[in-house]
């Protein structure tokens, strides 16, 4: 009966907190320590909160609504790079959309659900036409989860020719169609595929005319472009055709980083999480289109290779990286794990990781001016965190509070 009783009250009581953002109220929120995303450090602080935004970061004393004073708090976490829907089926293998709609948004729901408890109040999922089902379901319901921006589809070197016309590569005509027509869906992002996978080698599969005809279309109507790249020469071609984000380049090579950084691409390299989950949930994909044992072995051999290339990324003067960790199915809620790798593993320094997380990723986004950081005037998007991720990063993993543009989402009791 006790039991029962409590459940309701805490159904209640989050109920109470997504109403309580509509009708926004100001609140306070004093902070232990405050990161503020943009390499700035304070202690003992508190941040007000009114409409959703954050409208002052300061020393005042007093009674607060949150009382955080244990904690770090740190902008809500961006990842530039998610699969929201994939999740694994009744039978424990990958789903791979062949399910109903309803159970795939079902599962999608549950992804956004813990990837948002575990800090990550945006991401990008690059992406199909279900994101955007999924983004509706989440508001209609008023479900928790980050706010979605999606690629809406995927385009490759076969984009656009007739269906069943076998080996057909598409014109760039078909490719700037194809543009188009993800725009028209409501796209944030065209998200390209200019190489192979890493299971089937990396090597550039699209032509540098159809790369230069889909990134030359979509800047012309204000799209970003996502580009998966494995090889060096892929990266190169997408980079003089005008791309803005690298995904991956598994291979890229110090000159490759270099043209990056030269032309302020901005680069997501995946080390920390995708190839790892991919490993741990081995049986769970195997046999299915390219998982297949040689498609696994290769990935086992990049894990150490991933590691040793984002060192160079890291050596590399002005290259701006960003976070996005390839979350498939069995990552979700996992995101954080790419920051901890990056920083024990490739060397980076916490600081640097957790700009990356947000006030950069941010910018990637062209959305620096509303997430990212905290400061005056951007989204009530926090996260606070158990420990000193300057210290140990492996802090970032304890979150005990989230708050998305002003909502409540996680409040532990620690
Ligand atoms: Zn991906």
């Amino acid at each position: 009966m006790m039991r029962v009783l409590l459940s309701i009250l805490l159904l209640c009581s989050s109920a109470a907190a997504f109403t309580a953002a509509q009708t926004s109220k100001p609140v306070t929120i004093r902070a232990g320590k405050l990161i503020d995303g943009r390499g700035g450090v304070q202690g003992n602080v508190v941040v007000r909160v009114d409409g959703g935004k954050v409208t002052s970061v300061g020393k005042t004393s007093g009674p607060v609504t949150y009382d955080l004073s244990k904690y770090t708090l740190l902008p809500g976490f961006i990842d530039t790079h998610v699969h929201i829907l994939w999740h694994f089926g009744p039978d424990g293998r990958y789903a791979a959309g062949r399910e109903e709609p309803e159970v795939r948004l079902k599962a999608g729901a549950e992804n956004a659900r813990v990837t948002v408890e575990h800090g990550f109040t945006t991401v990008q999922s690059v992406g199909e036409a279900a994101d955007l089902d999924l983004r509706k379901k989440l508001e209609a319901e008023n479900l928790p989860g980050p706010r979605i921006l999606t690629s809406v589809r995927q385009l490759n070197e076969r984009t656009g020719t007739a269906r069943g016309g076998g080996n057909a590569l598409a014109t760039p005509d078909q490719l700037r169609q194809a543009v188009r027509e993800a725009k028209a869906a409501g796209a944030d992002v065209i998200k390209i595929f200019a190489s192979a996978s890493i299971r089937d080698g990396g090597k550039q599969t699209m032509s540098d005319e159809q790369l230069q005809a889909t990134c030359g279309e979509a800047k012309a109507a204000g799209l970003r472009t996502l580009v998966h790249a494995h090889s060096p020469e892929s990266i190169k071609a997408s980079v003089l055709a005008g791309c803005t984000q690298i995904e991956h380049g598994n291979f890229a090579t110090e000159e490759s980083l270099k043209l990056m950084a030269d032309r302020g691409v901005y680069f997501d390299p995946n080390v920390g999480l995708v190839l790892q989950n991919y490993i741990e949930n081995k049986a769970k994909f195997l046999g299915i289109g390219n998982y297949t044992e040689e498609g696994f072995a290769a990935m086992e051999k990049a894990v150490p290779v991933v590691i040793e290339m984002f060192k160079k990324a890291l050596k590399t003067p002005n290259l701006k990286i960003v976070y996005g960790t390839d979350a498939v199915a069995g990552a979700h809620g996992r995101n954080i794990e790419e920051a901890v790798v990056r920083v024990k593993d490739g060397g980076q320094k916490p600081m640097d990781a957790i700009v990356s997380l947000t006030s950069r990723s941010a910018e990637s986004l062209r959305m620096q001016d509303t997430i990212g950081a905290i400061a005056t005037g951007l989204q009530a998007d926090l996260v606070a965190v158990q420990g000193d991720p300057l210290a140990d990063i492996t802090a970032l993993r304890k979150v005990v509070f989230v708050m998305k543009g002003g909502t409540p989402l996680r409040q532990d009791q620690r």
